[in-house]
């Protein structure tokens, strides 16, 4: 059982997304996935670590999506150009549940660093102290920090947009 009790989170999927893909990638972290990405990645490179971690490979590239057929690694071919769709079209394919978006779930959008409370990284936080805006969290790997500012409200609405999505689909 997650924080908020009603949030079912499957955070066991990890990602490993293709260059061309930052946007898409920082999505995943913040919605609290484990994410491999790195810019300059060659597709042999994402081949081998989606095999070797058991990372779905996400790309846009049909002849890497082609390979990972051959080489037997699950993998999602993006084709399309918004974030929001993309996300829905990745939770429908692998049947993930909906979560609801804050920086206690999230990891680093910039490094893929788990988060903690800046102040206090052991202690327990309340549903309702997690929407305090004072509340900063700080990456353990790189120290960006991070907080529910207005970048938060956006990345909200797009967790709303995929739990419609979702929702519109089972009925
Ligand atoms: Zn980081």
């Amino acid at each position: 059982m997650g924080l908020l009790g009603w949030v079912k989170y499957s955070k066991e999927t990890r990602f490993q997304v293709d260059g061309m893909l930052g946007s898409l990638a920082r999505k995943l972290r913040i919605f609290g996935f484990d994410t491999a990405y790195q810019s300059d990645s060659v597709d042999d490179e994402l081949l081998k670590t989606s095999k070797k971690e058991h990372r779905v490979l996400v790309t846009s590239d049909r002849e890497l999506y082609g390979r990972t057929r051959k080489h037997d690694i699950e993998s999602i071919l993006i084709t399309d150009t918004i974030d929001e769709t993309n996300l829905l079209f990745i939770f429908k394919s692998l049947d993930l549940e909906y979560t609801e978006l804050s920086p206690v779930f999230s990891r680093c959008s910039r490094c893929n660093g788990s988060l903690e409370r800046a102040d206090d990284a052991g202690m327990t936080v309340s549903s309702e102290q997690m929407r305090d805006p004072r509340i900063v969290f700080r990456c353990v790997k790189c120290q960006k920090t991070y907080w529910e500012g207005s970048h938060w409200r956006k990345l909200r609405k797009t967790a709303e947009i995929i739990r419609l999505g979702l929702e519109h689909d089972k009925t």
